[in-house]
């Protein structure tokens, strides 16, 4: 494999609100990139100061077909789910959510006090063979660390230079967390049957010469063996990658499914009240599903 004959798509984020109006950057899906392996969803939140009785505030709500990913850069959010798990996040940490059948969670900053928040969230579909599993709940308070050439790579998720993250999977993916406080340079080896994509979070990096601002997210395809990262300054990028998916989805709301049917089914158990169970604690109040009518009129694709 061979970097010769660059090709990339320069995908622009959007922007978008979660909580009670808290602004993120939505990198995936895309309108011309729906998936990078099986991550079918990257919100890039912050980083911004929030005052007292300010901050995240996400009431209960369900999922199916995926696990979350959230990833902690700066601040702390407390989840609580319906499993009854209750875990403040810190700076350099992951929870992963596996939804599979069903679950329902909150997210919110701890109350009473100023903050500052910058995280990432990911959705990871789920395959066909695991969407229907139990739902499960894991908090990874250490992940691995390697120093190369000035970076700083931390293993969220997959394998790197020998370091694999405990983070349970269920496809081959990678996700890392690559900063650095000033000038750096290296050669990231890459899985050339994965397919790539880079997004910067701060600071203005390169990636094999293109510089790359926030808010754009690097589609890098398959087929290459390595990449190469460098930096004038402090900068932090996060890379996704995975084995293509293989498989259609349909992501809808706070659900991976396959059809509009399994859609209305879930919002109905949502109404319902039942199947995803009760968060308890949680200061929001339930999320109100959108209508799921519109994924017939839409054709089924969103
Ligand atoms: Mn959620």
């Amino acid at each position: 494999m061979s970097n010769v004959g660059e090709q990339y798509e320069r995908l622009e984020a959007h922007r978008a609100v979660i909580g009670d109006g808290f602004q993120i950057r939505r990198a995936v899906p895309n309108r011309h990139r729906r998936m990078v392996g099986a991550w079918c969803f990257l919100d890039h939140a912050g980083p911004v100061d929030y005052e007292p009785g300010q901050g995240l505030s996400i009431g209960p709500h369900p999922h199916i077909g995926l696990q979350t990913f959230t990833w902690m850069i700066e601040g702390e959010v407390l989840h609580r789910d319906s499993l009854g798990c209750e875990q403040l996040i810190h700076p350099g940490q992951v929870n992963l959510m596996t939804a599979g059948k069903g679950i329902s969670h909150s997210e919110e900053s701890p109350t009473g006090r100023a903050g500052r928040f910058h995280a990432a969230q990911l959705w990871i579909a789920l395959p066909d063979a695991e969407r229907h599993r139990e739902p499960d709940f894991r908090h990874y308070p250490n992940l691995p660390v390697i120093d190369r050439g000035g970076f700083r790579i931390t293993v969220l998720a997959g394998a790197c230079e020998g370091e694999r993250s405990p983070a349970k999977v269920y496809t081959p993916i990678v996700g890392l967390d690559l900063s650095t406080r000033g000038r750096s340079r290296f050669e990231l080896p890459l899985e050339p049957s994965f397919e790539h994509a880079v997004l910067t979070l701060e600071g203005a990096p390169a990636l094999n010469g293109e510089i790359l601002e926030p808010g754009t997210l690097l589609y890098l395809g398959t087929g290459r063996s390595f990449v190469e990262l460098g930096s004038l300054a402090a900068s932090r990028m996060l890379l996704i990658g995975g084995t293509p998916f293989g498989e259609e989805i349909l992501l809808w709301w706070n659900f991976v499914a396959r059809t509009p049917a399994e859609m209305e089914a879930a919002v109905r158990d949502w109404v319902d009240g039942q199947h995803f169970g009760k968060v308890h604690g949680a200061r929001g109040k339930p999320l109100v599903a959108p209508d799921p009518g519109v994924l017939r009129l839409k054709g089924a694709r969103t």
